[in-house]
């Protein structure tokens, strides 16, 4: 017998879900947690002006009424610290610190095939069987430090800000190099320029980003709304990215242009990412309406920044809005009218050394006192890479998806039966709300699971060809919109050698959790259930 029904690799939003649903589901849990404590990304991110960029009343648990009753939010746009309170406080409330381990690094997964269970190893040296793998790994949970050659030899302290000292770092009187101007640089760059000397900015590609308007939750807004939380959540469910957002219905090209910048402007006066990217159906879709959201946002920075020569480094070209991440701030353009504040194009002068004292373009040298990376992550399948995970006959994870990553709805993958991928690759995952693909990947598996036992089957297994078919709709539905045309980490543009596959499905939150419920209603159809050899071969799914 195994020694634990399902492994739970990962303890943040999708692990602490996972280890509550399938131990409610009866089931014998454990969840191995690198980290010294829970809340994944926002246990790690704790670098100041950490910030969620979907609204608080959507990023946050819908699976227990009662939870969401009992929780305030205290802003529209919560800050890491108070993420990270919430995700205690659920651990708290459920009662699931005894399956949680922490400080424990999951190193190998080994299918063994004569006994359909996985043998998992973790890095205090202990092996533990168990029937499922379930990983919770996170899309963005592996940093990545460039490689830029002399980093070793710097002498003043660097930091990445997604392993941020959790006492903090004081910048007074120092002069900082940032280098990434991602959604994490830009939220980060303007807490730096208000302590430090001197904050150079080392921008490669210009970024989008909108006003987020934060502001403290109205009690008689979030009366309202917790009146009629349970309907607002099934909108939240039934929509294309996981957030309820009012769009217009139409397309923008067919717009009076008038109408069109006062649309825009009620958007940008109002904050958040999402209601722009939803105000007309062709934005994603159709360059040219894409280009009169992206001259608007630029008509803002131009607005915004003094010095001219400044704002036309700071405005975006190279890539349709929102086909990267579209950030969030409401001062970052701003803090570049600080006479402490410069910004440095390293796309025409790239970086070519860090020295013991400053970073050397091509053009110039910086004398630093400290440098911080804001360099985003091993996107996707980073964390997944770093396990040793072997299927059926030994193959190797990392071997399968050399030429890039293949999972039948992002949630399995043929070879390594038993084992889930909680927003893997060909999941909406990242290109959502993600606390609302986490709960319907979460729920999914554990009914599956259940499923499984239920069923007196010992082995659950995506068939090759199911996922070769559902690719290639991800890679279909992903090359008819804008997306594939930004150098994104949605592509793996960002990590040298990362093989070039769109990872996020694009069809929709909405459109993809009927598809995941028709195949569950089909009897798992694409999956292969099967009595291990041990007991007696008896195949009968597919
Ligand atoms: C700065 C930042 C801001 C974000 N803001 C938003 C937002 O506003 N809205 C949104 O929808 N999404 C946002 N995201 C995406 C965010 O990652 C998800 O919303 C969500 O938190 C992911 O939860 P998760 O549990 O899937 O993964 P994570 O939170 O990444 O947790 C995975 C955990 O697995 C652990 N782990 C990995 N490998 C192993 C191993 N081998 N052994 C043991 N443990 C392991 C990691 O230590 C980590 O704690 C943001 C991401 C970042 C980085």
């Amino acid at each position: 017998m195994a020694d634990l029904d399902v492994v739970v690799v990962g303890a943040g939003f999708a692990g602490i879900y996972a280890v509550h649903a399938l131990r409610s589901a009866g089931l014998r849990v454990r969840a191995f947690e690198a980290g010294s404590g829970i809340g994944g990304t926002w246990f790690w991110n704790c670098y100041p002006g950490a910030r969620c960029d979907v609204e608080s009343k959507d990023y946050s648990y819908s699976f227990s009424p009662e939870l969401e009753q009992e929780w305030s939010w205290s802003e529209r746009y919560p800050a890491q610290p108070e993420v990270l309170r919430y995700l205690n406080h659920v651990a708290d409330r459920f009662g699931l610190w005894p399956d949680i381990q922490l400080n424990t690094r999951v190193t190998a997964a080994v299918w063994d095939s004569a006994d359909s269970v996985w043998s998992v190893t973790t890095d205090d040296g202990v092996v533990r069987t168990a029937r499922f793998c379930v990983m919770a790994s996170g899309c963005l949970s592996e940093y990545q430090v460039p490689a830029i050659p002399g980093l070793s030899s710097f002498r003043g302290p660097w930091y990445h800000t997604s392993r941020w000292p959790r006492e903090g770092v004081d910048f007074t009187g120092l002069r900082v190099g940032l280098v990434g101007t991602g959604s994490t640089g830009i939220q980060v760059a303007p807490e730096i320029a208000r302590d430090a000397s001197q904050l150079y900015v080392f921008q490669r590609t210009a970024n989008f980003a909108v006003p987020n308007r934060n502001a403290t939750v109205d009690p008689e807004a979030e009366r309202s709304l917790k009146a009629r939380y349970r309907e607002y959540r099934e909108e939240a469910r039934a929509s294309l990215l996981g957030v309820p957002v009012p769009g217009t219905g139409r397309p923008v090209l067919a717009e009076p242009p008038q109408d069109v910048q006062r649309t825009y402007m009620d958007r940008w006066q109002r904050g958040g990412g999402m209601p722009f990217l939803g105000a007309y159906t062709d934005l994603l879709v159709d360059r040219a309406a894409n280009d009169t959201v992206a001259e608007f946002i630029r008509d803002r920075i131009r607005e915004t920044v003094a010095d001219q020569s400044v704002a036309e480094l700071l405005c975006p070209w190279a890539y349709p809005v929102g086909a990267k991440r579209l950030c969030q701030s409401d001062d970052y353009f701003a803090m570049f009218n600080s006479p402490n504040v410069t910004l440095v194009d390293v796309r025409s002068s790239p970086i070519t050394e860090v020295t013991p004292d400053g970073l050397r373009t091509s053009s110039e040298f910086y004398a630093l006192d400290a440098l911080v990376f804001a360099t985003g992550f091993d996107a996707m399948t980073g964390a997944l890479a770093r396990i040793d995970i072997r299927g059926v006959d030994g193959l190797a994870l990392t071997e399968k998806w050399t030429a890039g990553p293949r999972a039948y709805l992002g949630v399995a993958t043929a070879g390594f039966p038993n084992m889930f991928l909680v927003t893997g690759p060909g999941s909406p995952s990242v290109l959502s709300n993600m606390v609302v693909s986490i709960e319907q990947h979460v729920e999914w598996i554990t009914a599956c699971i259940g499923h499984v036992l239920g069923g007196g089957y010992t082995q659950v297994e995506a068939t090759a060809e199911a996922e070769k078919a559902w690719g290639e709709h991800v890679i279909e539905v992903a090359y008819s919109t804008l997306f594939p045309m930004a150098d994104s980490w949605y592509i793996g543009a960002n990590i040298p050698g990362k093989p070039r596959v769109f990872a996020p499905y694009i069809g929709g939150v909405g459109p993809y959790r009927e598809r995941c419920d028709a195949v569950a209603s089909a009897g798992y159809e694409g999956f292969v259930l099967t009595v291990s050899l041990r007991f007696l071969s008896r195949e009968v799914g597919g």
